[in-house]
């Protein structure tokens, strides 16, 4: 595949459902593509329709180790539901170890530090084995995420980025949640629309926006994982 493939395929995919641009990734790349989720909302409303598109489809999650219980239980309830294993990746620094190396707490201290030990590493060394990733972002999450194309060059990852959801709302997202009784993380009926790990997600409060409960106290709003690096020359994609 070609870089003027890639924006033909874009201007066309603007027009798709995201079960359509499902099965253009998978047929495109077969094995060679995965979900990428850490079972928010919308990861949990994107592998249900992925499981309608293809059985055995690739899923994988950067487990930092901090995560929830409840986050936890929903991977198992997932494996159960859908007939898969999830593809799990780890920091290459255990949290004892990240402790050593940096001191204790270091969310709190440097969090930028912590998101680049604990999930931007471990995504660059995952992505490393794929041709195209499938993320679960909406344009309207964060100002960070309102340019997301359905199908783009991942220029910060060096593969193609495939976002199905990226004009969805958060509406559709639980109306298709709602409708096909599809699992989600207990926390979201405990006032926690976004979940992150424990030591940087709190409960949001009436009126606050959707993502506020995440690194409290810090200007932060994204882990790195999904921000757009400045456009360089595009690489080509080969078929
Ligand atoms: S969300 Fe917090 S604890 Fe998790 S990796 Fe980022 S800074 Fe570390």
């Amino acid at each position: 595949m070609k870089q003027q493939q890639i924006a033909q395929i874009q201007l066309a995919a603007e027009s798709w459902n995201p079960r359509q641009v499902l099965a253009w990734a998978f047929g495109k790349f077969g094995n060679e593509v995965a979900i990428s989720s850490a079972f928010g909302a919308e990861g949990m409303a994107l592998i249900d329709m992925a499981s309608r598109v293809q059985k055995d489809f690739r899923l994988f999650t950067i487990d930092t180790e901090f995560l929830f219980p409840e986050t936890y239980n929903l991977m198992d309830r997932i494996e159960a539901r859908y007939g898969i294993t999830i593809e799990k990746v780890y920091s290459l620094l255990p949290p004892e170890e990240q402790e050593r190396a940096h001191g204790a707490a270091l969310w709190a201290r440097n969090p930028d530090q912590c998101c680049n030990l604990r999930k931007v590493e471990p995504l660059r060394r995952k992505l490393g084995e794929l041709r195209a990733w499938i993320a679960s972002i909406r344009r309207d999450q964060t100002s960070v995420r309102a340019g997301a194309q359905k199908i783009e060059w991942d220029e910060k990852f060096g593969l193609v980025k495939v976002n199905p959801l990226a004009d969805w709302s958060s509406a559709q997202v639980w109306r298709y949640i709602r409708e096909h009784d599809v699992p989600y993380n207990a926390l979201h009926d405990q006032n926690y629309p976004s979940i992150g790990c424990t030591h940087c997600t709190r409960a949001v409060k009436s009126g606050e926006d959707a993502r506020a409960g995440r690194w409290p106290g810090f200007a932060k709003t994204e882990c790195g994982l999904h921000i757009i690096e400045p456009a360089a020359s595009l690489p080509k994609i080969v078929a």
